[in-house]
Formats: structure tokens, C-alpha cells, sequence
């Protein structure tokens, strides 16, 4: 039989990781990875908290459980492999008041259902000891989450792919995917991107891969609605007011994780993110207007049916984002003394939310396949945390090549 030919659409940290596995577990196999921009890991994989969650969210029996316990233990495995930087600072989630502590308390029996090494309930004393400057009245102290640097990683991948032999070709914008009898072809601004057709493609397109998605003949549903998420660098004087992530309790109803103080693994101190709908799907700097994408969100009922259901957090979300002094406020709940630090605006994130037709926004990953083609279509945090093991779920259990 002669060597199977797949294609990765997407050079980030699970475009990458899927590559590399596909080489580890097939020798016999030949990978290109297609990626528009002029590296790897430019957007999602390279703007995040940097944080290997230990999976104290999830479903219990969702793959976004399954994965993230499996995908924290290889992540942590490669960066001491490849000698990558890895700080298990841990983490607290914390309560502020009596109403929380049934969220809280839910948390807590997902996190021991998911299997979350060495969790504990732990009360306003022991917050003290762990965190000095932090107050609540009850906490879910997490010992094993980490700090990495996502970038890094997925550039870690990109070597081992090159090195051994594979191609990741940058600037290739896929814009058409062909299925015809014989294979899978790439078009590029109507050129093929390459000259024999893919037996298999894999799609992991982050923030467009609705797009991606659709092109191919997969469903519209769902679709990508992005939410940026804005972080800032507090003053490095009072960086040591925080030894490793504070969280707040998070709001049930949304599924991202409120802001909260996070270490990051060059020593800095940020506060965020924020979450709040961004009128471009890759405007970094906030101050773009990008019509297509705009126009793809308004026109969806969808996102109408979530902003009616949601102008409560949208409103206080507004104010995060509006004021630098709101923001900090926010965070500063948990830890006051830093009440009136000064802050500076660091890296901005955008997710790549999926969202359905009625207006709900797609908690677990959806990963499908759709006759030779693979599309990763919701993979927000814990993502990055993940996509060792997303990696190993397309290639051992959604291809799964004898
Ligand atoms: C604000 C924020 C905070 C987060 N924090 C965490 C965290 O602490 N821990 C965690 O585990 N996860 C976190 N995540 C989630 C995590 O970052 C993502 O799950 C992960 O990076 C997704 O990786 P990806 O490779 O799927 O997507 P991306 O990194 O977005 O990569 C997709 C790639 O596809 C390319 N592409 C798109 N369209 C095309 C095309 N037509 N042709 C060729 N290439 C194309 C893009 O250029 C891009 O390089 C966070 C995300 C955000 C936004």
C-alpha cells in the first residue's frame, strides 16, 4: 500500500499537535500542515491565560473532561522532555459569599469526578495561607494547576514536524476544499495549494472554522461567534501580592471563567480576561471594525437570541471593558490591597466561541468527521490544555488508520 497523505489546516497548537501525532503513530504516513499566516501559533494558541487547567469545570463524561485530565499529563510531561518551562503555582476558585458556595460545592464534585489530583474545599484561614493577600469565605483549591507558555510549545511541535521531514507550509491560505473520488484537494485563491490530493484532511482552523467547516460541505451550525478577552499587566511592584491564579466563582449561565489574577510563566501578574463580542474575529488591538465578520454574527439569529438572554453579564462585562478602573475593581474583590494598582494594557485574546442556532454557546469540543474530512469546530479552553490529547482522539479514534 503506498503512504497515505493527509493536510492540517491550521498552524496552532492543535493543528500542530495533530501533525506531529499522525507522525508519531503512522510511519508510513505523509503530513502537510497549511497555515495562513507567516508562522505558526499567531492567534488563539499564542493570546491565552497560559494556564494547564487540571479540569475542575467540565461534565463529567464530556470530552472536554476526558481530554483536558489527559492532555494536562502529556503537556506536563513534554515541557520537562523538552526542558520547556512548567510552574504548578496551583489555583483557587473563590468564594465571596454564602450564595456561591452551591456553585462552588458543584464544582467540587465535578473536579473529584473528573479525577482533579489532590482538590480540596478549603476554608477563610487556610485562603489566607495559601494566598496571604487574598480574601473569601470558602475556596476549591486546585495544587496541580500550571502555568506554561502555549506559544512555545506549538513552536516545539512545529521543530519536531519539520525535523522529521514534514512540511508546514506558511502564508497558505486554504480557501476551497475539493472532495472529489481520488482524494482531497486544497485551493489557495483558486490555485491547488499542492500538486497530489489528501486522502484525509484535518481542519483545525480555530477562529475560522465554521468557515473552513462550511466550504467543505459540513454543516453551518455551529457557528463561530468570537468574544474577545482583554488582559492587563499590573505594576511589577505588587506582582508578589498574588503566588500563583485566583478565580472567581464562575457565572453557570456563560461558560467563560469570569476574570481572575493570573501568573504568567515569565513572572509578570495579569488581570483578565473579560469577555465581550469583538467586531473582528482576529482585531487584536480592539480598534478594527471588520464588516464580514461583524455581518456574519449579526445576520445569525443565533447571537440575537443570546444577547436578549444575556444583557445582564453583558452589562457588567461593558464595564470591564469600557474602564481600566472597573476592571481592576472586579479583580481587586478578591485580593483588595491591590485596589488601586496601576495597570497596563497587555495581549488582547479572541475565542473562538461556537455558538448554535438557538442561541445557546457550545460548552464541550466538537470534533466531526464529514466523509475525508476532520473539522475541529469548538475547541475554546481548556483547548490548549487539551490538544496533546485532541491530537490523540482525531488520529487513534476519529481516523483511526490500521
Ligand atoms: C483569551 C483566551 C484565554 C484562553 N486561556 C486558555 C488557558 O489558559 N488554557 C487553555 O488550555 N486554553 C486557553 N484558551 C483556549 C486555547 O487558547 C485554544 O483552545 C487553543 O489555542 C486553540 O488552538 P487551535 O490550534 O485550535 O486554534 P488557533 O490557535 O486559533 O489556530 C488556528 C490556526 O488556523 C489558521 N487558519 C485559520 N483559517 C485558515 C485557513 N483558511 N487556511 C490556513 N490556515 C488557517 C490560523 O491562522 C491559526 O494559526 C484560551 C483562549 C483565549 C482566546
Amino acid at each position: 500500500m503506498s503512504a497515505r497523505r493527509v493536510a492540517v489546516i491550521g498552524g496552532g497548537i492543535n493543528g500542530l499537535a495533530v501533525a506531529r501525532q499522525l507522525m508519531l503513530d503512522h510511519a508510513r504516513i505523509s503530513v502537510a500542515v497549511f497555515e495562513k499566516e507567516s508562522d505558526v501559533a499567531l492567534h488563539q494558541s499564542s493570546h491565552n491565560s497560559g494556564v494547564v487547567h487540571a479540569g475542575l469545570y467540565y461534565e463529567p463524561g464530556s470530552l472536554k473532561a476526558r481530554l483536558c485530565a489527559r492532555g494536562r499529563d502529556l503537556i506536563k510531561e513534554y515541557c520537562a522532555t523538552h526542558s520547556l518551562p512548567y510552574n504548578e503555582c496551583g489555583k483557587l476558585v473563590v468564594a465571596l459569599s454564602e450564595d456561591e458556595l452551591p456553585h462552588l460545592e458543584n464544582i467540587f464534585r465535578k473536579s473529584v469526578a473528573n479525577g482533579v489530583p489532590n482538590i480540596r474545599i478549603v476554608d477563610a484561614e487556610e485562603i489566607g495561607k495559601i494566598e496571604p493577600n487574598c480574601i473569601g469565605i470558602k475556596a476549591l483549591y486546585s495544587p496541580r494547576t500550571a502555568i506554561v507558555n502555549y506559544s512555545r510549545i506549538a513552536q516545539q511541535f512545529a521543530i519536531e514536524i519539520r525535523r522529521a521531514g514534514s512540511e508546514i507550509r506558511l502564508n497558505a491560505n486554504v480557501t476551497r476544499i475539493v472532495e472529489a473520488n481520488d482524494g482531497v484537494v486544497l485551493e489557495g485563491d483558486g490555485e491547488p495549494l499542492h500538486e497530489a490530493a489528501f486522502d484525509h484532511v484535518i481542519s483545525c482552523a480555530g477562529l475560522q472554522s465554521d468557515r473552513l467547516a462550511k466550504i467543505s460541505g459540513d454543516s453551518p451550525d455551529p457557528k463561530i461567534v468570537p468574544f474577545f478577552g482583554q488582559y492587563y499587566v499590573i505594576d511589577r511592584a505588587f506582582r508578589d501580592h498574588v503566588r500563583g491564579l485566583i478565580y472567581p466563582v464562575p457565572d453557570p449561565r456563560f461558560p467563560f471563567l469570569g476574570v481572575h489574577f493570573t501568573k504568567r510563566i515569565d513572572g509578570e501578574m495579569t488581570i483578565g480576561p473579560n469577555a465581550f463580542i469583538s467586531f473582528g474575529r482576529e482585531n487584536y488591538s480592539g480598534r478594527c471594525f471588520n464588516l464580514k465578520d461583524v455581518g456574519d454574527f449579526l445576520l445569525y439569529p443565533g447571537f440575537w437570541r443570546f444577547a436578549v438572554r444575556n444583557v445582564p453579564v453583558t452589562l457588567r462585562e461593558l464595564k470591564t471593558v469600557i474602564s481600566d478602573v472597573a476592571f481592576v475593581r472586579e479583580a481587586a474583590k478578591y485580593v483588595p490591597s491591590l485596589s488601586n494598582v496601576a495597570v497596563s494594557p497587555a495581549v488582547r485574546g479572541i475565542r473562538a466561541q461556537a455558538m448554535m442556532g438557538n442561541g445557546s454557546l457550545v460548552d464541550d469540543f466538537v470534533i466531526r468527521r464529514c466523509g475525508r474530512v476532520t473539522h475541529v469546530r469548538n475547541a475554546p479552553s481548556p483547548g490548549a490544555t487539551s490538544s496533546m490529547a485532541i491530537a490523540e482522539y482525531i488520529t487513534r479514534e476519529i481516523l483511526a488508520f490500521k
